[in-house]
């Protein structure tokens, strides 16, 4: 924790920093309480925000709540809480909604909406979240904004995220973003709930999630919002160990990311910094260099060996022999025809795969395989060389 003296000294990053953004937009912004209608006005400048952020080279995603909000009153399920399967219903007329918005809004800006539901299933396994983080990628390599939301209709209360803030940090840690924002009804992190305590304090940069901050989270608040301060600090915590930086910002206002801008353009936005140790590509390597489990080996050749040492992708040409049974994005270890362990990495092909196109050119897959795959057999940014 530090106070706003120290918080300038860190030299905290702004939002203008940020290459790859993660947006979450919570339901309360997005959707009005009473009309039940999605806030057009509110979308619009976001949506401006957004391609601001893009046309200086930024990419987007945004992950937004909402769903359940918008879609209630189509099926007349206002004024009482609802079911989960109720909530479901309203999730899938909703979403239509959403999504429709979303698309309207930044066609006016020619941005292309892209939209990706996603189960808690979807990022913790492991394959499932490299194709999710392998779509996401292409969507944004093509200019399009991608627009994420929990596939609500299908996630059994056991396994759904429920809120999108924990949602939000794990989109960031699949994509290695460099910067979550968290647009909220509330400009951050106090040391005691404000609506209660006068004397809560707002804390501008937490470096370090210690159990004094865990605690000054609080009851989540009352309404549409299915997190609070409670899941932003799960979330935050997700954020920090991929490397990533969290900022929970005041999103009511309008142009709330443009207002975070200036605010820290002026001096000290109100805001709060959640600021990782490490840099997103290091928190991923540690994953994988950490992992316990390899479930296969691929022994290269001396060539290969030359090449990985001096930083480049391992391709299948320089894979002399491939053991064990692995699927595509399991974590290999790689050897030296002595046996000598020289990096892990994620495989981009299944043992089955990696048998039929080890020794071959790149340029050979797609006839060998019946596809286009990757061009590499492990992605340099997928492997940690020892
Ligand atoms: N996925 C839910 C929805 O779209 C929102 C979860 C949340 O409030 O964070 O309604």
């Amino acid at each position: 924790m530090t106070t706003s003296a120290e918080a300038a000294a860190l030299s905290v990053p702004t939002l203008l920093d940020a290459r790859r953004l993660v947006v979450k937009i919570g339901s309360a912004l997005l959707v009005d309480s009473a009309s039940h209608q999605i806030r057009r006005e509110w979308l619009d400048a976001l949506a401006d925000d957004v391609a601001a952020a893009r046309r200086r080279g930024t990419e987007v995603v945004v992950v937004t709540s909402g769903a359940v909000a918008a879609g209630r009153e189509h099926l007349g399920l206002v004024g009482r809480p609802l079911k989960l399967e109720e909530k479901q219903a309203a999730a899938a007329t909703g979403q239509i909604r959403l999504a429709h918005a979303y698309q309207e809004t930044l066609a006016r800006h020619d941005v292309t909406v892209a939209q990706v539901l996603l189960t808690l299933e979807d990022t913790e396994e492991r394959r499932r979240h490299l194709n999710a983080r392998a779509t996401i990628d292409t969507l944004l390599k093509l200019g399009a904004v991608p627009v994420i939301n929990e596939n609500d209709t299908v996630a059994t209360s056991e396994i759904r995220f429920g809120d999108n803030d924990r949602l939000a940090a794990r989109v960031a840690q699949m994509i290695s973003a460099d910067t979550l924002v968290l647009l909220s009804d509330i400009d951050g992190l106090y040391t005691a709930d404000p609506r209660k305590d006068p004397d809560a304090a707002h804390i501008p940069v937490v470096t370090e999630l210690t159990p004094a901050i865990e605690g000054m989270a609080g009851e989540p608040p009352p309404g549409y919002s299915s997190g609070g301060m409670v899941t932003k600090i799960a979330a935050a915590r997700v954020a920090m160990s991929a490397g990533c930086r969290m900022v929970i910002a005041k999103g009511k206002r309008m142009n709330p990311l443009a207002a975070l801008e200036k605010a820290e353009r002026d001096g000290g936005a109100p805001c709060t910094w959640f600021l990782p140790a490490a840099e997103p590509s290091s928190a991923r390597k540690a994953w994988i260099a950490g992992h316990l489990n390899a479930s296969g080996v691929l022994v290269v050749d001396d060539g290969a060996v030359r090449a990985l040492k001096q930083g480049a992708s391992l391709l299948p040409a320089g894979v002399a022999e491939v053991e064990g049974a692995f699927e595509r994005g399991d974590v290999v270890i790689v050897r030296d025809r002595e046996g000598r362990e020289l990096a892990r990495g994620l495989s981009a092909y299944g043992s089955d795969e990696a048998r039929l196109i080890r020794r071959r050119k790149s340029q050979e897959i797609e006839a060998i395989l019946g596809y286009r795959g990757r061009d590499e057999m492990i992605h340099r940014d997928d492997l940690v060389v020892r």
